[in-house]
């Protein structure tokens, strides 16, 4: 039997039952994904990014030791899930990188008027500072009522902005 190098892969990916070799390689696959997960934690959870809270399981590592923080080796939809049935978007589907990602911020960060780099700052720092400045410039900024004379009470000074790591519904 000939087969292409596309057939090859073609059938590889969708996990044929049997090969273009002429054995089963869905037991291998089955034992590879096995491998992965065998010694792990299956914990249930929910996807944090939207509203529609698409179920997922974690997969952790480690000896269970109060004073040990398990490791995360593997994040999938929950297929037996009522809303996903296993299935997640592109978002979800990258939710290892909210935990893995090098540039996952994990302090408050500042950047001073002028300045030209964000420096970090402590939770308390931050909460203070916050606080500061939106009290101050609340009570600059409040207008009671519009040029009509309406009554509006509103804050004209203060906007926000969220990132993708936010929920929709935050953002
Ligand atoms: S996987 Fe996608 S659709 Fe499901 S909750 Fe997460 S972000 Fe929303």
């Amino acid at each position: 039997m000939n087969t292409t190098r596309r057939d090859f892969l073609k059938l590889s990916t969708l996990g044929a039952a049997t090969s273009v070799l002429g054995f089963d390689l869905a037991p291998a696959y089955a034992q590879l994904r096995q491998l992965k997960i065998a010694r792990a934690t299956e914990t249930r959870s929910t996807c944090p990014y939207c509203s529609v809270s698409c179920g997922v399981i974690v997969y952790t590592i480690g000896d269970r030791a109060k004073n040990v923080t398990p490791q995360v080796i593997h994040v999938e939809g929950d297929p037996d899930h009522p809303i996903n049935r296993g299935t997640l978007c592109p978002k979800g589907a990258s939710l290892q990188q909210e935990i893995f990602n090098d540039r996952r911020l994990m302090k408050p960060q500042v950047r001073r008027p002028g300045a030209d780099h964000w420096e970090d700052i402590s939770w308390d720092q931050a909460i203070d500072e916050i606080a500061h400045w939106v009290k101050k410039t609340r009570d600059e900024t409040f207008v009671e009522r519009d040029a009509q004379g309406r009554v509006v009470n509103r804050c004209e000074g203060i906007a926000w902005t969220g990132g993708c790591t936010d929920t929709n519904e935050f953002n």
